[in-house]
């Protein structure tokens, strides 16, 4: 079956909340490649050899360190507080137009007449050091740009998007610390990330992503470390922001660190959980399950990019929903990358009801659920 021929289950009224989208995959490849170009970034090739690097597709990406590694170069290239800026507002515009269709053209244009889903809901995440100007090192210098003046460009552009579509789209922008940045670049986060909140309401969470062969936080005084920078940058108590991780992708997280990295950071919901799951299915270990579901921790699952990493093939998402609805643990569906993997959320859900063995009444449980966990404030009255 064509994938814009699928029936979809019916879209809640006020359109769908996509919980994880990286600002680093959302602007679409011809458009990296003008921006880049117009700065006179270094290395970006022909067309033809960025949009190769660019695209993030099965027959280059086999695990998540391959799925990642583009990302220095496009940070290279939203680097800067104008650049940000247009990277916000471009990411927004694709979410708002493009999200719901199933077709899309060859540069991530939206092209499916009828669209049978909207997104209106947007959570973008980002880490706002590695569009200092300097991605690849990893924190180790302070940057080229003011990290200041990066938050500043990109909450403005947040609170700007919610005025160009008067109140029909709601964005929250969530900050990343990274397992690949220093220590140090970290703290400078946690500390900014407090500073900001306090004055941008568009700030509405924390995460922690990255490679997690480079710091998979077995060691328990990192997550100690990591623990405190967490509480700093989400402060407790109400008021606090809300707190997701990236953890359980790839093999490198084992169960045993799954579970403690869970316990230390406590967050109210984690992306890719995977390695839960495989720990039940290889040796019916529910620990990390169990985990989940006594904490009520909400999965954010992102099929297609999980496939691209081998994560979990798109054939076996099925299995894993049923496993989280046995589990009494709840999830959501988003693309992570859309634009560098040329997918919207509609085209994967899409995917998933013709390959990946998904009910449509486990994609509606999906929408509640995003409805119901996100970071986002409760939806303005409109008037
Ligand atoms: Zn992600």
């Amino acid at each position: 079956m064509r994938l814009d021929q699928v029936v979809f289950p019916p879209a809640p009224p006020g359109g769908v909340t996509e919980q994880h989208v990286h600002l680093g995959g959302s602007v679409p490849i011809y458009r990296l490649w003008e921006m880049g170009q117009i700065r006179g970034i270094r290395g970006l090739g022909s067309y033809e050899q960025f949009v190769r690097l660019a695209h993030r597709r099965p027959d280059t990406v086999t695990s998540l360190d391959d799925y990642l590694r583009v990302f220095d170069l496009v940070e290279a290239i939203q680097s800067g507080p104008e650049s940000v800026r247009e990277s916000i507002h471009v990411a927004v515009s694709g979410a708002y137009r493009t999200a719901g269709m199933r077709q899309l053209g060859p540069g991530g244009e939206g092209a499916d007449p009828e669209p049978p889903l909207a997104v209106r809901r947007l959570e973008l995440r980002l880490c706002p050091l590695k569009r200092t100007g300097a991605p690849f090192l990893r924190g180790e210098h302070a940057g080229l740009y003011d990290v200041d003046r990066i938050i500043l460009a990109c909450c403005q552009a947040a609170a700007e998007t919610e005025l160009i579509y008067r109140g029909e789209m709601q964005v929250g922008l969530i900050f990343c610390f990274g397992r690949d940045l220093t220590w140090e670049a970290n703290a400078v986060l946690a500390t900014k990330t407090r500073r900001w909140a306090a004055v941008y309401r568009n700030i509405i969470g924390v995460d922690l992503a990255g490679s997690e062969r480079q710091r998979s936080l077995a060691d328990a005084d990192e997550r100690a470390r990591m623990r405190e920078l967490f509480e700093e940058a989400a402060g407790t108590g109400p008021g606090s922001l809300g707190r997701t991780i990236h953890c359980g992708e790839t093999p490198w997280v084992d169960l045993p660190t799954f579970i403690a990295t869970i316990d230390a950071l406590a967050p109210h919901r984690v992306a890719h959980p995977l390695t839960a799951a495989h720990a039940y299915w290889q040796d019916g270990d529910d620990r990390g399950l169990r985990l989940l579901a006594d904490r009520g921790i909400v999965c954010e699952l992102c099929p297609w990019s999980n496939h691209l990493t081998g994560a979990l093939p798109i054939e076996r998402t099925g299995a894993l929903l049923s496993l989280l609805d046995a589990y009494h643990i709840g999830y959501t569906l988003s693309t992570d990358s859309p634009a560098l993997q040329k997918t919207s959320l509609a085209l994967e859900i899409a995917l998933l009801l013709t390959r990946g063995g998904v009910q449509p009444e486990q994609i509606d449980r999906a929408f509640a659920t995003a409805e119901a966990s996100t970071f986002l404030p409760p939806r303005p009255a409109r008037g």
